[in-house]
């Protein structure tokens, strides 16, 4: 946030129930807000959150001594320092990014929000390369996108900031509207609507509902960027009164833009290439695109970014050079190791659900395509721990991934996790060797070829992320 008093962080805060304690109430704080002391920075504000195991409030202290100088909180504490005293630590955090992101707003700053099933993160690490070549962008550090990391993430803009990107996830009803209430969108962006969380949700109509919150309460001089090739996010178009930028093949009404990807290629290393087109009521324009992240799923992502981006008039070149330029920022999404003898290990290991386990499959099998140019007989081993969250259709969906493994063209699973047995069964039902190991017997239990690709990927509980870790490590 802009360096301000205290009392102007009460002001901005209104008309939430706020009391200022404490002798100096003109000591300037910012331009830092935190929640660790350990990232307490000169002049930061430090919000004191009560966990589960520790209290920020203890830590209040330790945060002045690294140079915060105004503490918000429930309580006051040990630290000598004015305080910014409310009901709910995080709730008055949420306040305060409120009140910073409307007086940004209000001078002009773009404020855009993505939520969907799969690939929130990803799109957000490419829409933030494309934003930052046309401006100061704030966007979240990895995965910081709920009811804490959305308006802490919004606390850092300032008066030089032109773009904030949030990342906006949802486990049920209301949860999305909350997030879009704190910061106030220009852009909301729906990728997909799939069967992460599920079991939270209760079924994938009340998952569309609560995701369609994402556009629900934009302007009419606002826009929707919904994809237009999955039904349940392109019916989102009649809860919304904004202009729709459809990515993929939408219907093109007056005022709307559709964005799409012509003429898409992939090379050895599963990077995809292709032709960004853009057309709207004065014609099309295009530009190439050459990814350097993995994965097919990447061409959708990549044009839900370049949706946003053009959407508020950044120019298509900028926005293909800048997506061609972006890296992946967020570790251990499909990352590619390539070992000295040959085997390719793919680490996606950060989270799983249905959908993103067909994109990983879908990825790994389109690399063994390009290996088998020098290794012919390169075959795809998955591991594949469990998807969490998925409620009473668990079992079902665990036995339908075995048998997609299979049917993509995958050599070998294996399988870790309380419902290891349901992907084993689809799996061999379909006629591929498969089989449970425990997390600790999977490395040991592995032969690799040269040309190998394997697959490491499973919800963040599983932890299959040490697996990956030592199968990078070797050959
Ligand atoms: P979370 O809900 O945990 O924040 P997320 O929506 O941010 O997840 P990412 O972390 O971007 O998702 O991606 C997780 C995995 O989902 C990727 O590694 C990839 O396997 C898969 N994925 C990414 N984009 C897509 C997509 N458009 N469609 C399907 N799967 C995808
Ligand atoms: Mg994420």
């Amino acid at each position: 946030m802009r360096v301000r008093t205290m009392l102007e962080v009460v002001e901005l805060m209104q008309p939430a129930a706020v009391e200022l304690f404490g002798d100096d109430a003109d000591i300037e704080v910012g331009p830092d807000v935190v929640i660790d002391n350990r990232e307490a920075t000169e002049g930061a504000l430090f919000v004191a959150i009560p966990g589960e195991r520790v209290d920020g409030h203890d830590f209040a202290a330790a945060a002045v001594e690294a140079g915060a100088r105004g503490v918000l909180g429930m309580r006051t504490t040990a630290a000598e320092v004015p305080h910014v005293l409310v009901e709910d630590s995080i709730a008055g955090m949420s306040w305060l990014a409120r009140g910073i992101v409307r007086e940004e707003r209000a001078r002009g700053m773009v404020s855009i929000g993505i939520t969907g099933s799969s690939g929130k993160t990803s799109t957000k690490d490419l829409m933030a390369q494309v934003f930052e070549a046309a401006g100061p962008t704030v966007a979240p550090a990895g995965s910081q996108n709920n009811e804490v990391g959305v308006p802490l993430t919004a606390c850092r803009v300032d008066a030089d900031t032109r773009y904030l990107i949030s990342e906006m996830g949802a486990r049920g009803k209301g949860h999305i509207a909350w997030l879009t209430s704190l910061v106030g969108l220009d852009v909301g962006v729906c990728l997909n609507v799939g069967r992460a969380h599920v079991g939270e949700f209760g079924g994938v109509e009340a998952t569309a509902i609560a995701k369609s919150e994402i556009v629900a309460d934009l302007a009419p001089d606002g826009w929707a960027v919904l994809n237009a090739d999955d039904p349940n996010v392109a019916g989102m178009a009649s809860v919304t009164k904004a202009r729709i930028a459809w990515f993929g093949e939408g219907e093109l009404r007056g005022g709307d833009l559709r964005v799409s990807a012509r003429n898409v290629t992939m090379n050895v290393l599963s990077q995809p290439s292709f032709d960004l087109v853009a057309e709207d009521g004065d014609g099309e324009r295009s530009a190439r695109v050459t990814l350097g992240v993995i994965g097919r799923h990447q061409v959708p992502n990549s044009l839900a970014a370049a949706a946003a981006a053009l959407a508020v008039g950044l120019d298509i070149e900028l926005v293909a050079g800048a997506l061609s330029a972006a890296q992946q920022r967020s570790s251990w999404r499909m990352e590619l190791t390539p070992r000295p003898d040959g085997v390719l290990v793919l680490n996606d290991s950060y989270n799983a659900n249905p959908d993103s386990v067909a994109a990983a499959l879908v990825t790994a099998v389109e690399l063994a395509h390009g290996t088998r140019r020098e290794h012919p007989g390169a075959r795809v081993v998955a591991v594949l721990g469990d998807m969490l969250e998925l409620g009473p259709l668990a079992e079902e969906l665990h036995e339908e991934t075995g048998r997609l493994a299979a049917d993509l063209g995958v050599s070998e699973i294996v399988a870790v996790g309380d419902l290891a047995g349901q992907t084993v069964a689809g799996a061999t039902a379909e006629g591929i060797t498969a089989r449970t190991a425990d997390r600790d017997e999977v490395v040991a239990s592995l032969t690799l070829n040269p040309g190998d690709v394997v697959l490491i990927k499973g919800s963040r509980g599983v932890g299959l992320e040490t697996v990956a870790a030592e199968l990078a490590g070797q050959g």
